[in-house]
């Protein structure tokens, strides 16, 4: 048995992990084109702002790669032949697979103006981009966390508005703004303005000029797609799979940023951009192309992250609806969290340490905590769970209820529940 995986990333890897506690003896050769393999992607936010050190945005160790015993190449997979049930490696060599898994993932949508090729415009998908940024702002005079002055164009008219309330994009953008980062709402950029091949100017729709040295461009990512153009497999935004993440070849499996998951519970297929989605995906992919059948349910999708310096947990549905500052999902971002979710909005705490619950007819579907984190893991269990929150519902939802008290008291009951 051969399996081939095209990407190292943390679907990819996971993959063969699954794979390797299978199938102790199968032939598995991962193909991935990033010079640098498997990494922490939303560690290079960190390595940007010098807290991590390159070093500690590799998860794995020598000895377990050896461990799992499979070939790694470093090359990149330019055509899927699926009549041969091979892949074309740069274009010239055919590898051959038995069991093939896609885990490519998904990158920056580009800037679409004039100027988006000078030199100094950047954006985030890899660590040589990571690397890149911090090689120009040694030279530059921007990027914030080096004592540099910072500009931030913002399409709306607040940061990430479809998840976020009005109150908590302004906590994150009264703290950015206290860091020294210039905030320019309903901005737009028209066209960058370069000088000997290099950026040294933003232009914006409204015709205001803005100088700078580099320009950082986010305005959503999307799954990477051209090598299922010749293939005939089922897509949408992403590459379409079921639960067992299987494309509409069943030898060809995706997982990870790429893949549009079908989840049989909403009977929806969405996209994730987070990566304990990936790393699960991965696994039951793995288990399923080496034989064990297992499906991928969609668990409540979180993130803890940072924004503006303040740690956030966002968890289940809490959307807003549309958000004018993005093409499409972003990074480290889900498409549930959009959606209206039919729910009643209880919240405490008007400062850093806020929490928003959406309260369901029995269930909490969605929160978002900023600052205090300590009820981050009870409520993304409690969420993920489908806890029956009949008993303290009506107490949630009185005015200035003690929400962090509620939550607490009724997590310490529920979790010894379930663990009986
Ligand atoms: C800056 C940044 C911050 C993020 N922050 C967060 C966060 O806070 N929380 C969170 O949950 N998620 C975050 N994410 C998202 C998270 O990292 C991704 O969801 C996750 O890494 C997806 O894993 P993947 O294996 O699907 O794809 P990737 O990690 O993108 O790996 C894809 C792999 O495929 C390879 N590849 C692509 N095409 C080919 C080809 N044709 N041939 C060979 N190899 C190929 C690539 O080189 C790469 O190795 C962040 C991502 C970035 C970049």
């Amino acid at each position: 048995m051969r399996y081939v995986i095209i990407g190292a990333g943390v679907a990819g890897i996971s993959a063969v992990e699954a794979i390797r506690s299978v199938d102790s003896d199968g032939e598995i050769i991962m193909v991935s084109d990033d010079p640098y393999g498997y990494y922490s992607r939303p560690g290079l936010a960190y390595y940007l702002t010098g807290e991590l050190e390159d070093k500690a945005l590799f998860p794995r160790t020598k000895e377990h790669y050896q461990k799992l015993n499979f070939n790694f190449l470093k090359a990149r997979v330019t055509r899927i032949l699926r009549s041969d049930h091979a892949v074309l490696v740069d274009g010239k060599s055919k590898l051959v697979y038995n069991k093939l898994l896609i885990a490519v993932g998904a990158r920056a949508m580009p800037l679409g103006v004039a100027g988006a090729n000078l030199e100094g415009v950047v954006k985030l998908d890899h660590l040589a981009d990571a690397k890149h940024i911090l090689k120009l702002a040694k030279r530059g005079k921007t990027l914030l966390a080096r004592g540099m002055k910072v500009n931030y164009l913002l399409r709306g008219d607040r940061y990430w508005s479809n998840v976020l309330d009005k109150h908590e994009s302004h906590v994150v953008e009264e703290r950015l703004t206290e860091e020294g980062v210039v905030l320019h709402h309903k901005a737009e950029l028209k066209e960058v303005i370069g000088k000997k091949g290099h950026v040294v100017g933003a232009m914006l729709v409204d015709g205001r000029t803005l100088k700078c040295d580099m320009l950082a461009y986010a305005v959503g990512i999307s799954p990477c797609m051209e090598l299922m153009e010749e293939t005939n497999l089922a897509k949408d935004r992403g590459l379409l799979v079921n639960e067992h993440l299987q494309t509409t070849d069943l030898d060809i499996y995706a997982a990870g940023d790429v893949a549009q998951v079908y989840d049989p519970l909403s009977g929806k297929s969405a996209l994730d951009s987070l990566w304990s989605p990936a790393h699960e995906q991965g696994r039951v992919a793995g288990w399923n192309m080496a034989g064990r059948k297992a499906a991928y349910l969609k668990s409540a999708p979180f993130n803890v992250t940072r924004l503006a310096g303040l740690t956030t947990t966002i968890i289940g549905t809490v959307g807003r609806g549309k958000d004018e500052d993005l093409i499409g999902i972003a990074r480290g971002d889900s498409e549930t969290w959009r959606e209206l979710p039919e729910a009643i909005i209880a919240q405490s705490g008007f400062d850093v340490n806020h929490m928003r619950l959406m309260v369901g007819e029995k269930t909490l579907v969605g929160a978002i905590l900023m600052g205090d984190q300590t009820l981050s893991w009870p409520l993304q269990k409690m969420i993920a769970g489908k806890a029956d929150i009949s008993s303290i519902r009506e107490q949630i939802m009185a005015t200035d209820a003690p929400l962090a008290d509620l939550v607490a008291q009724f997590w310490m009951t529920w979790r010894t529940e379930e663990a009986l």
